[in-house]
């Protein structure tokens, strides 16, 4: 399905001084661009009013169903410069397609693919100036709400999907330090026949006592254990995670349906097999990550997602005590599968498996 997109380009953009200045140092979320693209759905019209306008302000009836009953997805990708001025999507179909597996988990209507990565890529081009050069990226924010007007309990008739964009910056500067994560043992993040496969805004909301349990314990993020036998590692609050054993092995736990499917996760399963790693999707209890933290069988862990790419983690703390991996310092596996995605996302790699996608 193809839609035009009717473009009403903002009257005033943002200056260039201005827009330098901001660009010098984003940060993560907090600066924006000048547009916006939003597509409509109803009943009555399908997918329509396909439009790229200036980033306003969303009018809603006080009714509207997400506001009640939190029908809401995202997505998250970045757009990447190239040294030749150029800019790059990475794998944005495979984004699409979650988008529509988080809108079935939801009871909401999918979105096209096709109009998904038409949408990510209207913005990028009208807004290529925002893209930050070196090593900053565009991060991308599609979303969609449910937006019918009634507070009966059932799937929205209709939706508003969104795409807004936000310059920024290296996620490390001078490179990745390694995180403290607090282990939560109060709070479990999604179960069997539960929405934690989709990338929804109530998993954030519901992970949120969890992460501000970690900021009081001087943790970075925090780690969910699964919500039967609080005992099998899942994920972060929102990155996936890997063990590299001393064997050269690396684990992930498996996608059973409590986790989010992470591109990234994907990505680095798919390189680290591309340089002859094993990689095994498999249960890892935190017992047994505790054990092989002290006997030297673990050397390495890290999270990884768009947003941070891929984080070491150094230390592992929790009610009962803290251990360290690799001596708190970042390993060399998982600075190699960093440099080498990393190094295709911009362009700098050959890209083996058609990931990359020029968008300009
Ligand atoms: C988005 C997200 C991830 C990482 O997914 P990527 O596609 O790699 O960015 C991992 N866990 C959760 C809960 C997420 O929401």
């Amino acid at each position: 399905m193809t839609l035009d997109f009717a473009l009403q380009p903002t009257a005033t953009p943002t200056a260039d001084a201005d827009r330098d200045a901001k660009l010098a140092n984003p940060g993560f979320g907090r600066v924006f661009t000048d547009h916006m693209a939003v597509i409509r759905y109803d009943e009555a019209q399908g997918w329509h009013g396909a439009t790229v306008m200036a980033r306003s302000n969303f009018t809603l009836d006080p009714a509207a169903a997400v506001l009640h009953y939190a029908q809401e997805i995202f997505e998250g990708l970045k757009a990447y410069k190239r040294d030749d001025g150029g800019v790059n999507l990475f794998r944005p179909d495979a984004n699409a397609r979650r988008f529509q597996s988080s809108a079935q988990q939801m009871a909401m209507m999918p979105l096209p693919e096709a109009l998904f990565i038409e949408a990510v890529e209207q913005i990028v081009r009208l807004d290529r100036a925002w893209v930050p050069g070196g090593d900053g990226s565009l991060y991308l924010r599609p979303f969609m709400l449910a937006s019918e007007v009634f507070l009966g309990v059932k799937p929205s008739a209709e939706y508003i999907f969104a795409v807004i964009a936000s310059p920024v910056g290296s996620y490390f500067k001078g490179g990745p330090a390694p995180v403290t994560i607090w282990l939560s043992e109060n709070y479990t993040r999604a179960s069997l026949g539960g929405t934690g496969a989709a990338k929804c805004g109530g998993n954030y909301a519901a992970s949120l006592r969890a992460q501000a349990e970690a900021t009081a314990h001087g943790c970075d993020q925090v780690v969910f254990l699964d919500a039967v036998e609080r005992r099998y590692v899942e994920e972060l609050g929102g990155m996936n995670i890997f063990f590299v054993f001393e064997d050269g092995s690396l684990l992930t736990p498996p996608l059973s349906g409590t986790i989010l499917p992470g591109i990234t996760r994907d990505s680095v399963i798919t390189l680290a097999r591309d340089a002859g790693m094993v990689v095994h999707e498999a249960p890892y209890a935190i017992e047994q990550w505790r054990a092989d933290a002290a006997s030297g069988r673990l050397k390495e862990a890290f999270a990884c997602g768009t947003a941070a790419v891929i984080s070491p983690i150094g230390t592992v703390r929790s009610a009962a005590g803290e251990f360290s991996i690799n001596g708190g310092a970042a390993g060399p596996v998982a600075m190699g599968l960093r440099k080498t995605l990393v190094d295709i996302q911009y362009g700098r790699a050959p890209d083996p498996h058609g990931w990359v996608r020029k968008v300009i």
